[in-house]
């Protein structure tokens, strides 16, 4: 078996962009891109926020000019997904095991996103993009002087109900409970803010759509009573947590209580020499393709210089 120099896990906007610098820098990585090749991003239409492209530009598109971009440089992609990665404490390599077969290197990126919770009511995955989202930064500003709800009673939750407000002519904050459980700040300033109008005791039962298929309402059943009632709005923001995709790696990674990854502070490195990580899979505060991608080059340069510190 040949031991890789790098192996890459994921082929999001962190997962190419490190691609990218160790393939430049004549590492010959290996790309393993698991089940969703080009990550997130593919799974939205426009994106207006990555710089370079004033006009905006195809989430799917973005990631289809990433990978060119990482193989044009020597990428080598394997399209399997990882199941286990383990590390040999007397050869200090790594053992990267995928549905396919196993794989040895010398040094890893772990660049896996975190999946965004949704609801689980049918048909649900085809409505993302097309009036659902888990992301306000994101979809907010395609948005403007229409109704829209946010789900959820966390910071985040009240955090993007605050943002939306500077698009939307109303934001509707559905909980499944009568209290918040944001901080104490945070649900002040939301209850305060007249833009916002809590929905309690509920949740999402189905969603409507228009004749394109994009949503213009849901069905609310109050949790207590059962009662239905319907609420016309043009977009819902799930903000009911992510779930970061590192469970393929036992303990070689500490994380916070969320399950993202703990790295080293300022570092992409992880607690386990020559394993990194970058984007969503380490990142509760941003989880943008900007700061994924920011972070796979800053994990692609620190990989580089500890392959040249053993030796490569
Ligand atoms: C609908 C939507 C719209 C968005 N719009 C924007 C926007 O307009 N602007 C913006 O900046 N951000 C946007 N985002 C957020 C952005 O997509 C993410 O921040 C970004 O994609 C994170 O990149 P990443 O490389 O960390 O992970 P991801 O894009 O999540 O990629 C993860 C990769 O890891 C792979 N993987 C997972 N598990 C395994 C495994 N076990 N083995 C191998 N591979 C695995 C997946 O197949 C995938 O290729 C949006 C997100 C969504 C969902």
């Amino acid at each position: 078996m040949n031991t890789e120099n790098v192996i890459i896990i994921g082929a999001g906007c962190a997962g190419y962009t490190a691609a990218i610098y160790t393939s430049r820098a004549n590492f010959s990585p290996l790309l393993i891109t698991g089940g969703q090749i080009g990550g997130q991003l593919t799974t939205t239409t426009e994106v207006e926020n990555f710089p370079g492209f004033p006009e905006g530009i195809m989430g799917p598109d973005l990631m289809y000019m990433m990978q060119q971009q990482a193989e044009k440089f020597g990428t080598r992609m394997a399209y399997e997904s990882v199941v286990e990665v383990t590390k040999d404490k007397e050869t200090h390599l790594f053992t990267v095991k995928t549905s396919g077969g196993s794989y040895k290197a010398k040094s890893v990126i772990v660049a896996t996103g975190a999946t965004a919770r949704y609801l689980g009511i049918l048909g649900e995955e085809g409505l993302v993009g097309r009036g659902l989202t888990a992301c306000a930064t994101c979809d907010g500003a395609f948005y403007r002087n229409v109704p829209v709800c946010v789900v959820g009673g966390g910071d985040s939750a009240c955090e993007e109900a605050a943002f939306l407000t500077k698009f939307a002519s109303k934001v509707y904050l559905i909980h499944r409970r009568d209290t918040l459980r944001a901080s104490k700040i945070m649900v002040e300033r939301t209850l305060a803010n007249e833009k916002i109008e809590p929905i309690w005791d509920s949740t999402i039962v189905a969603y409507h759509t228009d004749d394109n298929g994009d949503v213009e309402g849901v069905m609310l059943q109050n949790t207590i009573t059962g009662e239905r009632t319907p609420l016309p709005v043009k977009c819902v923001f799930m903000a009911i947590g992510h779930t970061p995709n590192s469970s393929f790696l036992g303990d070689l990674v500490d994380r916070d209580d969320a399950g993202y990854i703990r790295r080293i502070p300022g570092l992409q490195a992880t607690k386990t020499v020559g394993l990194f990580a970058a984007g969503d899979v380490t990142d509760p505060n941003y989880r943008q393709a900007i700061s994924s991608a920011g972070m796979g080059c800053a994990a692609a340069i620190e990989a580089e210089r500890y392959l040249l510190e053993i030796g490569e």
